[in-house]
């Protein structure tokens, strides 16, 4: 199959065809980027280049599936998949895994997820004695998590965070949690996620035996979305380019927004700094969207200053204009999604997986999820969390392998957290050691703790109950052949429950977090009837159906399936990168879209919130639609049970007046539907008095 390059335009074609030397591919959203990127490697293939050779790294898993798939479609179906396509993240899990020793990993290294993380930093900052200040004298936990990881992905050792000037409290509870925190990664043999870029990084540089080996396996390097690459992933592509340079990124300064994660758009805009021989290509047609959209979407990131002055060219013309509709309440706006995805897809044939509804934050898709529910649409959630992701679920998950399967030291170090039972770091360390030494898995270490001396009476004494809840879970549960009734007993039993409640703050939350508890109770009866009726029960694979998303990077939460047939939710961070015909960008006003972290910033944010990046992730949403886009926002919404008035977002006047049509439901929708046929009724009934 050759290569067919009229679906480029010359532009595209001179980026394809240069596949030595550093190359920069600087475009707007919907230029063809991507495309770019798929050619390029389609093209290496064909002139010979060994599909080991050839790494294309991308921002999400999603976004490398859907790159692998076209590429399978264009080319070898073989050598596609044997390409090395992923994130900086998988990649890098890779590369250690193919030499623990000179990324100083374990041969079995295990690889943290953000709850394991908090789980980590609660318990050193209680081993600490550290406490917040104010009413509950509790610290934020995702601003200490987020500070310490900003300085790892900026190389700054505990040792330097120790002298570093802090700013916020949090600045100095996380310089103290720092070192104890990498030390007890050690002591687990795990990494967590920023390590899987940062090791890398550091070893390339240090390492030139491994440094040699992996510059010949890489020879050609290609990064999409390369705006929002920070310090580490710099290094990372840098010292796997060596003097070779063969690197080709691609990205777009506009659609930079993991400023506050420490993306740094300098990577991009300072390219030919760090690659002095760097040839630049602009691209600036936009092949995604209808001409209404274009023009919207350069209207509005016109208005950042810091910014590569650069406009959307669209070239399918025609198409509606966009849509901004405004609801009386938060409730209303929900119900017209509802019902406006419904008649798409139920009266004019749109396909689910056509249609996408982009928020800002995670929590603003719960109340459209509820509403596809009821008209009984299928779904996926890409960002936030999937159900099984939550920490009170991941919590009771650990309990049921410390009950069945007692050598996963990581769920055991889990459960022993959660509620908290007095055992520190020190008798962690204690508990580890004697494991050590006899070959013993963590749990077996704690049924035997009688036999270590140094240990606290308080932890002991924990230690204790722990191990005989345990116990009796397993002795159930061997005796009645269900995990189902023995887990939940074991969850009551260690006061679980009551401790999700404590921590939810309120009765309602308490209820719902509890329901994700309920909720794998119940799949997990499923998942053994299923077994039964197939003659087996392998909880291993009720592990790893569970865990299937641990291993991908934390930008996404996608489950297995795929998109046939299904909506799709999604945050408009993850959101990048990927396009739908239709798309439904909610909840724009004030204080959502641009976020509440912007006008009021709290202490607590590790990087103030930033306007402009706040307009560029309007920018991306935005420019996700193909053909139709509405945007819609709420004139109120409940807050504490008060309807609160909501002020449109600012980024709505930008919207140029002659592209857009207002949809006003309170007032366009008093003859709608329902309306008209009680009116009809009430008509009939008086025509049939008059009679
Ligand atoms: P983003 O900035 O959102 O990541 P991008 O620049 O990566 O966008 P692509 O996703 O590669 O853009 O392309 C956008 C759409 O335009 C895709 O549907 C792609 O197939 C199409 N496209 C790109 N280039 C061309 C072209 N030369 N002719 C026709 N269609 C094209
Ligand atoms: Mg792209």
């Amino acid at each position: 199959m050759a290569l067919d390059l009229s679906g480029l335009n010359p532009d595209q074609r001179a980026a394809v065809l240069t596949t030595e030397g550093p190359l920069l591919v600087l475009a707007g959203a919907g230029s063809g980027k991507t495309r770019v990127i798929t050619h390029r490697i389609v093209y290496l293939l064909e002139r010979g280049v060994p599909p080991g050779n050839i790494v294309a790294l991308s921002f999400t898993n999603k976004a490398a599936d859907e790159m692998r798939e076209r590429l399978q479609k264009m080319t070898d179906k073989a050598l596609a998949s044997s390409l090395v396509l992923g994130t900086f993240h998988s990649v890098g899990a890779a590369m250690m895994r193919e030499q623990p020793d000179h990324f100083g990993v374990p041969k079995k290294f295990g690889i943290l997820d953000q709850g394991d993380v908090y789980g980590i930093v609660r318990a050193v900052l209680r081993e600490l004695g550290i406490h917040g200040q104010g009413a509950d004298r509790r610290f934020d936990l995702g601003a200490i998590v987020q500070r310490i990881s900003l300085w790892k992905n900026d190389f700054v050792s505990p040792t330097d965070a120790q002298g570093l000037y802090f700013e916020t409290e949090y600045d100095e509870a996380a310089a103290a949690v720092y070192g104890p925190y990498e030390e007890r990664l050690r002591a687990l043999g795990a990494v967590d996620f920023d390590d899987l870029i940062v090791r890398i990084a550091t070893t390339l540089e240090e390492n030139t035996e491994a440094r040699a080996y992996w510059q010949d396996k890489f020879r050609y390097l290609m990064v999409d979305e390369y705006q929002d690459t920070n310090r580490a992933q710099l290094e990372v592509v840098r010292r796997l380019a060596g003097e070779r340079e063969n690197v080709c990124v691609v990205g777009d300064d506009d659609q930079a927004i993991y400023g506050w994660r420490g993306a740094k758009v300098a990577n991009i805009l300072g390219f030919d700094m760090y690659f002095k021989r760097a040839r630049t290509i602009k691209l600036e047609q936009n092949y995604r969207s209808y001409a209404p959209i274009c023009t919207c979407a350069n209207a509005v990131i016109a208005r950042n200053t810091s910014r590569h002055e650069k406009q959307l060219v669209p070239q399918r013309r025609g198409g509606d204009k966009v849509t901004v509709v405004v609801a009386p309440d938060g409730d209303q706006e929900a119900r017209w999604i509802g019902r406006t995805i419904f008649r798409e897809i139920r009266e004019s044939g749109t396909k689910p997986e056509d249609i996408a509804v982009l928020y800002r934050s995670a929590k603003q898709c719960d109340a459209i999820e509820a509403l596809l529910q009821e008209h009984g649409l299928a779904y996926r959630i890409l960002g936030g969390q999937a159900f099984y992701d939550k920490k009170q679920v991941k919590d009771a998950l650990a309990y049921l392998k410390v009950m069945i399967a007692p050598k996963d030291d990581l769920a055991t170090r889990r459960a022993l957290d959660v509620p908290s039972r007095g055992v520190g770091l020190k008798t962690i360390e204690h508990l580890s050691e004697f494991a050590r030494h006899r070959n013993l898995s963590l749990a077996e270490a704690i049924h035997r703790s009688d036999e270590i001396a140094d240990i606290p009476s308080r932890a002991a004494a924990g230690l204790r109950s722990f191990s005989a809840a345990i116990k009796r879970g397993q002795a159930h549960f061997y005796a009645s052949g269900s995990a189902v009734a023995p887990l939940q007993g074991l969850l009551e039993g260690v006061g679980l429950r009551e401790y999700v409640l404590k921590e939810a703050g309120s009765e309602a939350a308490g209820t719902a977090r509890w329901d994700g508890v309920v909720w794998l109770l119940e799949a997990l009866g499923r998942f053994e009837q299923r077994g039964r009726a197939k003659g087996q029960v392998r909880y291993n694979d009720f592990f790893q159906v569970m865990n299937a998303n641990k291993d991908k990077d934390k930008n996404e939460g996608d489950d297995e399936d795929g998109a046939r047939g299904q909506i799709t939710l999604s945050t408009l961070h993850s959101a990048k990168g990927l396009e739908w015909p239709l798309v439904l960008l909610i909840g724009c006003e004030e204080g959502v879209m641009p976020h509440k972290r912007v006008s009021a910033p709290r202490i607590s944010d590790a990087i103030a919130g930033d306007i402009e990046e706040e307009r560029r992730l309007f920018y991306v949403g935005i420019t996700r639609a193909r053909d139709r886009l509405f945007i819609t926002r709420a004139a109120t919404r409940l807050e504490r049970g008060a309807e609160v008035p909501r002020k449109p977002s600012r980024f709505l006047d930008d919207l140029p007046e002659t592209e857009i049509r207002v949809h006003d439901i309170a007032r366009d929708e008093r003859l709608g539907h329902d309306n008209i046929a009680s009116m009809a009724e009430a008509f009939l009934a008086n025509l049939a008095k008059g009679l």
